[in-house]
């Protein structure tokens, strides 16, 4: 259940963070009418936390709830995504000390249907990954995005290599 990890709490390196038990964020990755893999992100609202700026869907976990589980909850109450249509991989942490932030890595056939349904998001886009840093992006967001995108080059050869049969 998400909610009872709500809340700002300290982290090692002396950042605050929304999400006592951590957080979670989804990288879903879809391939646009020309087959460039494109990943939806979130523009949040002026107010909030690092507002005005392009990051993933996502937010707190729930005290006894994993990561992949938080990522995809949080990103259809965000967004609507119709997370029947995703299938995620794997996960990179990034590790506060005290409070951590999981990228889920997941993958869609096409660009699914997403609006901004949350209050704090004020925009939802699916975005060439080529073109991710042309956005004005989440700290956080910019701050793991070069390891995380080492990790879903590697993915995306991965799941190339193993293409279904006939
Ligand atoms: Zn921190």
């Amino acid at each position: 259940m998400g909610g009872d990890g709500d809340g700002w709490t300290d982290c090692g390196l002396g950042h605050r963070h929304w999400g006592t038990a951590g957080a979670a964020g989804l990288l879903l990755t879809a391939p646009d009418d020309a087959g460039r893999p494109c990943v939806l992100l979130q523009h949040r609202a002026a107010y909030s936390h690092h507002g005005d700026t392009w990051g993933l869907p996502g937010g707190a976990r729930g005290r006894s709830e994993d990561a992949r589980t938080a990522a995809l909850r949080e990103t259809a109450e965000e967004t609507g995504l119709e997370t029947g249509a995703v299938r995620t991989t794997t996960s990179y942490v990034d590790d506060h000390g005290g409070w951590s932030y999981t990228t889920v890595l997941a993958w869609a056939d096409r660009l699914l249907e997403v609006h901004a349904l949350d209050r704090e998001s004020t925009a939802v886009a699916w975005v060439l990954v080529e073109q991710v840093e042309e956005r004005s992006l989440h700290p956080g967001f910019a701050a793991s995005w070069p390891a995380v995108r080492q990790l879903w080059a590697q993915e995306l050869r991965n799941s190339a290599n193993s293409s279904p049969g006939p």
